[in-house]
């Protein structure tokens, strides 16, 4: 591999998520990392290139926290689920896919995701019925391709989601669920073998491709194998992330099936430490924001996936004040159809503003802004990422000072959460080279992109009529069954209390 040339970025202004202003700055750019920052017109070492950045604002590149790579062929199927009736339709919107759909759906979101200031994700890429090594890479393979990092972490788990609701499954006629093709998901010892098997063959530079884990939602997981990821992340050193306490109907369940929240269930597992990220983080209580504060468990809150779904609402000043790392998300296209980490920490801090009547108590811009950064270096285990400091990543997107939105210019943070939408992007830098210039993406044919999946879908449509058709039977009985475990509206209920014992709502 030929030695990459030093970069010298001059003119730019440089933004630290919390300052009103952004000083003019040059950074100087070697091997991949802010090898120096200083004044205008400071030296700089002989056949450097220079990116000039007149003009522009440098922020560190966002981190999505949680996104699903396999969900961006998923976009306009669908605009009436919830939660529960997206995972009992997996077997629609993610039917017969061949590798080569993995990828180009995989390709499809990290496009977006650079295009829109992103540069780095943590993916839970989900297989059926388990994760493959070629699966796996392949992903891995999408977002080498556009040149941004990620976590990539098999999204599996050893029980399916229909059996993981008490009663579900004998609430579904007797015809309807014999249409449901049997599968037997795989065995605890399976799935922690199959995991190990990945690691130790992971292809990529770890740096930027990192291999983590992703036992699903704990709920469809065996207590043997969710305490057994938890081992297998403490022996390996590797991020672990898991949905949880996203639906108050996950809430309820547990303290049915175990007497305890789920929170409680994964601290008696050993599962909390950290290295553990928990997306969506809803319906916790503060017996459990202190148990996950403690472990040093960071939360990743996809409000934008939370509205789409009719989740909830995420407390983000309460995770804050209980001392958690708080980092934001997308979420999958089948839950929240965009990659648009701008509106996600918008929507972070405004979701606070009808959570208290009190200012003091909402998010404030920095507090959004360092979750969209630095929260997500820490969710994705890259200490590198999330800040533009010297010895740290050069991972920077430059906007646009000239752009509509930005006029006036006044408090930098506060307009980067509140105004700015993605179209100030000029530039992208991930790893010390250039990803986006000018608007244009560098990495991938767009053009050629948007054949190859339009050719896709409309094979894997076709092949997934019927499973359509099985799905809109399922889906009434699906939902009418969960949303009966759990008041309505969700978002104005409370959380569950800790008391331990079966919820008075099944009784
Ligand atoms: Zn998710």
């Amino acid at each position: 591999m030929t030695a990459r040339r030093p970069t010298m970025i001059r003119g730019g202004r440089l933004l630290r998520p919390g300052a009103d202003t952004a000083p003019a700055a040059d950074i100087l750019v070697e091997g991949g990392r802010i090898a120096r920052i200083g004044p205008p017109g400071m030296d700089m070492p002989e056949g450097c290139a220079v990116i000039d950045a007149a003009g522009c604002l440098l922020h560190p590149g966002l981190v999505n926290g949680h996104t699903h790579g396999h969900g961006h062929f998923s976009r306009g199927l669908t605009d009436d689920l919830t939660l529960e009736t997206l995972l009992a339709g997996s077997f629609w919107f993610n039917g017969n896919r061949r590798h080569e759909d993995k990828y180009l759906s995989t390709l499809v979101g990290a496009a977006e995701m650079v295009l829109k200031g992103c540069t780095a994700c943590y993916d839970l890429f989900w297989e059926f019925p388990t994760a493959s090594q070629e699966g796996m890479v392949t992903a891995g393979r999408a977002y080498s391709d556009v040149g941004m990092r990620a976590v990539v972490a098999p999204m599996v788990a050893d029980g399916s989601f229909l059996a993981s609701v008490p009663g579900l499954l004998d609430a579904i006629p007797d015809a309807l669920r014999d249409e449901i093709t049997p599968w037997t998901a795989p065995t605890a010892d399976a799935l922690l073998a199959r995991l190990a098997e990945i690691d130790d063959a992971w292809p990529f530079d770890r740096d930027r491709i990192a291999f983590g884990l992703g036992p699903t939602v704990p709920l469809l997981c065996s207590d043997a194998f969710m305490a057994g990821a938890g081992r297998m992340a403490r022996e390996r050193n590797l991020p672990i992330q898991t949905h949880l306490s996203e639906t108050r109907i996950q809430e309820v369940t547990a303290r049915h099936r175990w007497g305890r929240s789920l929170t409680e269930h994964l601290f008696d597992l050993g599962v909390l430490g950290d290295t553990l990220s928990v997306a969506h983080a809803v319906w916790l209580n503060e017996r459990d924001i202190a148990l996950l504060a403690e472990a040093g468990v960071t939360a990743v809150l996809n409000p934008s996936s939370n509205l789409r779904l009719g989740s909830g609402l995420p407390r983000m000043r309460a995770l804050l004040d209980g001392g958690m790392t708080v980092s934001l998300g997308t979420d999958s296209a089948s839950c929240s159809d965009h990659q648009n980490m701008y509106e996600v920490t918008r929507l972070a801090g405004y979701l606070s503003h009808v959570q208290s009547p009190d200012p003091a108590r909402w998010v404030t811009s920095t507090e959004a802004a360092r979750a969209a950064t630095e929260g997500g270096a820490a969710a994705l285990q890259m200490p590198e990422i999330g800040r533009l400091e010297e010895g740290r990543a050069a991972d920077i997107v430059f906007l646009d000072l000239g752009w509509v939105h930005w006029m006036p210019l006044r408090n930098v943070t506060m307009q980067l959460v509140q105004a700015e939408d993605a179209t100030a992007v000029r530039h992208v830098m991930i790893d010390g080279r250039m990803v986006v210039r000018d608007r244009q993406l560098l990495t991938v044919d767009l053009a050629r992109l948007q054949r190859q999946v339009s050719d896709a879908v409309a094979r894997l449509d076709a092949m997934n009529t019927g499973n359509a058709a099985l799905f809109r039977k399922l889906q009434p009985i699906v939902g009418r069954f969960c949303s009966a475990l759990s008041p309505f509206p969700q978002a104005g209920a409370a959380p569950l209390p800790p008391a331990s014992g079966p919820d008075p709502d099944l009784n």
